[in-house]
């Protein structure tokens, strides 16, 4: 129902609501407020203490501003109540003046100091409340721009809920689930966050809200999740056989607890019918190309092939030099098995694989005699056919959102026998639980939670004074001189790819004749042709390079164990995640690692200080969570504003987990839903139509 049957919304407003995302009745009442002003609590003018913070409602009666003497703007508001005046000084804000004009009623909550005989109060928290005169005055976001005030949107939002509160609103919320979450009705939600009789009711109301949020979130997830098993049908493996436990045999080390339990969870989902989607996580070095490897030597077993996806050429390469070191030459035993007797055959496929090679490749997917193919993205968006494709892997760097990843899952079952392959999603990064269980929720989730023994911890070092970074080279020199190896990683530059490569050279030019003069260092970027790129590698690999001077190229996968300096420049341009990262490259061998990260000044550096408190991914994890807020975790799921605006991914986990079980229940309840084309719409109404047919009819 559009937001103009409300009185007061003509199409004027309308328009302006539209730009503020809002064009329903419903979405006008799930405009939450920012803030709640109570007034109970506010003093008279007269009451005010100096250097008691305490909030006051004033009348404007004049407003001036002018420069100071350093420069600054100033400006000046005079206000009074029927008790006395006070006036309001605001650095650096000046749309403060047109904002605060005369006749206006604010809320204003300061630090109250005397300056020349006159009450004033710097930079004070200032809220509009127009003639509201509750108890409680909701503050709703405002925009300048499409020029609806908080008080226009409390006035249409209070006359919408009373008008609905005769017949009540309608509660999609199964009774028993309500009373299992211990919660307030919907009806009560939406009266309270808005039209509070007191603080106290806001918690119940957010919780409930909050609940809705979540909930339709997984009810989409799942229903997506379900609707996707049974549409189609997938490879049923073989799991057992000579080839696996060839492999098993041929593993130069035991597996870890952990890298067991998962291999476990993924067999158990590839030898069913119904194809797996899982997502596999762990730290960095936790060992997660074994188990991936792991899962395509069921799938080579049984006769199928498998495709490992990377996000960059490099990486590709890399985990193609990676599976073939792990399978060393594996010869699938003749049982009988038309491939059998030959050794697994493994290809790279990426846009540097060109000519006859290319042909070769392609032709042995079609016929089926290349076993794994490693390539990027292009793999599963060319035309590539191939004979039975029954497992893909997806190494993740940029994650994914969850339409993307459907996506992706219908070409894969175009490149296939008419079956949906098995899908297994490898994060490069821990993510935090809530957000894991939100943005994956479509995905089942196995975790490598433990490291390979025989690690050395990295020590993490923040450099920021010119002594630290020469004591620093000095660190890199005698590691140098020990036969290990580092890595130079150059300032991150987001703007410009162009500009990264320029500073990347200077530096590279810098280190060659200055810290590290006399010793061999390679230079690795993205601008590079391909084939540089990879002899660079293979050259750092060998260990003829002493040092590789690299833009973010080498954030993921690169494993080189001889190397044991990482110096990040400029760290603090990067993100937590990112840093971590890094610092995974080094620390892979048995050898002390260190990680040296540069900032220029000593100001306080919350990503630099969380790395160097801590090398658990999964703990980092939660810190890059609480430093950037929902909005970045969240991304691309974030289909415009519907999403999660008082859930919080940060605090909510129990409501996430209960909602997700109740989530099961629902979709399991009503298959339906899960049928419907476009499940997003069909979700919507479960919520909505209802609701907007309760809203104003009554
Ligand atoms: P990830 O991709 O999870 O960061 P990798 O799969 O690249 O980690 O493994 C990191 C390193 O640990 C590799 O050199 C690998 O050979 C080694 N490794 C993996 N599993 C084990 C294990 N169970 N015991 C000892 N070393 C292992
Ligand atoms: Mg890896």
């Amino acid at each position: 129902m559009d937001v103009d049957v409300v009185k007061g919304i003509g199409d004027k407003k309308k328009d302006a609501l539209e730009t503020f995302g809002i064009s329903s009745v419903l979405d006008l009442i799930e405009t939450y407020p920012r803030r709640w002003v109570d007034r109970t609590r506010e003093a008279l003018v007269s009451q005010l203490e100096e250097g008691v913070p305490t909030m006051v409602v004033v009348r404007v009666d004049s407003s001036s501003s002018f420069k100071t003497k350093t420069g600054r703007k100033m400006v000046t508001i005079r206000c009074s109540d029927e008790s006395g005046k006070l006036s309001l000084t605001f650095f650096n804000q000046n749309w403060r003046e047109k904002q605060l004009s005369p006749g206006l009623t604010i809320a204003v909550f300061g630090k109250p100091e005397r300056y020349r005989g006159y009450l004033q109060m710097t930079n004070p928290i200032v809220d509009l409340i127009g003639d509201r005169t509750g108890r409680i005055v909701s503050i709703y976001p405002q925009s300048e721009k499409s020029r609806i005030s908080t008080w226009d949107l409390a006035k249409w939002i209070e006359s919408t809920l009373k008008r609905c509160e005769q017949r009540g609103i309608a509660d999609p919320v199964p009774a028993e689930v309500i009373e299992q979450v211990g919660l307030v009705s919907r009806g009560q939600a939406l009266h309270d966050i808005h039209l509070p009789e007191s603080m106290d009711v806001r918690h119940a109301a957010r919780r409930r809200l909050a609940f809705d949020e979540v909930l339709r979130v997984q009810v989409m997830l799942v229903a997506r999740k379900l609707l996707a098993a049974q549409e189609s049908r997938g490879f049923t493996h073989r799991t057992k056989g000579p080839l696996v436990g060839a492999f098993n045999a041929s593993l130069p080390f035991p597996l870890t607890g952990a890298q067991k339990r998962v291999i476990d969870e993924i067999v158990a989902d590839i030898s069913d019918a119904s194809p797996m989607h899982r997502l596999l996580q762990g730290d960095v070095g936790s060992g997660k190309t074994v188990v991936a490897v792991s899962a395509m030597m069921r799938a080579v077993q049984g006769g199928h092939q498998s495709a490992l996806m990377a996000p960059t050429e490099v990486l590709a390469d890399q985990h193609a030099i990676g599976i073939r070191r792990l399978l060393n030459g594996l010869v699938i035993p003749d049982d009988g098995n038309l491939f059998g007797g030959r050794e697994v055959r493994v290809e790279l496929l990426t846009n540097k694989v060109t000519g006859e090679q290319r042909r070769r490749v392609l032709a042995g997917l079609v016929d089926g005699s290349v076993d794994i193919v490693v390539g990027t993205q292009a793999l599963i968006q060319e035309k590539v056919e191939f004979r039975s494709l029954g497992l893909v892997v997806v190494d993740e760097q940029h994650r994914f959102g969850v339409d993307q990843r459907s996506k992706l899952r219908e070409k894969a079952v175009g490149a296939g026998d008419g079956l949906t392959p098995d899908v297994l999603v490898m994060t490069a990064t821990p993510i935090p639980r809530t957000a894991a269980m939100t943005v994956y929720g479509d995905l089942d989730v196995s975790t490598l939670d433990e490291l390979p023994p025989g690690r050395t911890p990295i020590v993490t070092e923040w450099v920021n004074t010119p002594v630290a970074e020469s004591a620093m080279w000095q660190a890199v020199r005698d590691a140098i001189g020990r036969g290990e190896q580092a890595y130079v990683v150059c300032p991150l530059i987001e703007e410009s790819e162009k500009l990264e490569v320029a500073s990347a050279q200077t530096v590279f030019d810098e280190l060659s004749g200055g810290e590290l003069s006399g010793y061999s260092i390679g230079l690795l970027h993205g601008r590079m042709p391909p084939a540089e790129k990879e002899s660079t590698m293979e050259r750092f690999r060998a260990g003829e390079l002493d040092a590789l001077v690299a833009t973010t190229v080498i954030e993921v996968g690169v494993d080189v164990p001889n190397a044991t300096q990482m110096v990040i420049l400029d760290a603090d341009r990067f993100g937590i995640a990112q840093l971590h990262q890094l610092r995974g490259r080094v620390g892979r061998g048995a050898i002390a690692s260190t990680c040296h990260l540069c900032t220029k000044t000593d100001d306080p550096s919350p990503r630099v200080e969380a790395l160097v408190s801590s090398t658990d991914g999964f703990v980092l994890a939660e810190e890059d969570l609480k430093l950037r807020g929902e909005g970045t975790v969240m991304g691309t799921i974030q289909k415009g504003r519907s999403d999660l605006r008082l859930a919080s991914l940060q605090t909510d986990f129990d409501l996430i987990q209960t909602a997700r079980e109740v989530a099961v229940r629902i979709v399991g309840d009503d298959p339906g839903l899960s049928a419907h084309p476009d499940l997003r719409d069909e979700i919507d109404l479960y919520f909505t139509a209802e609701q907007e047919d309760n809203l104003l009819k009554g």
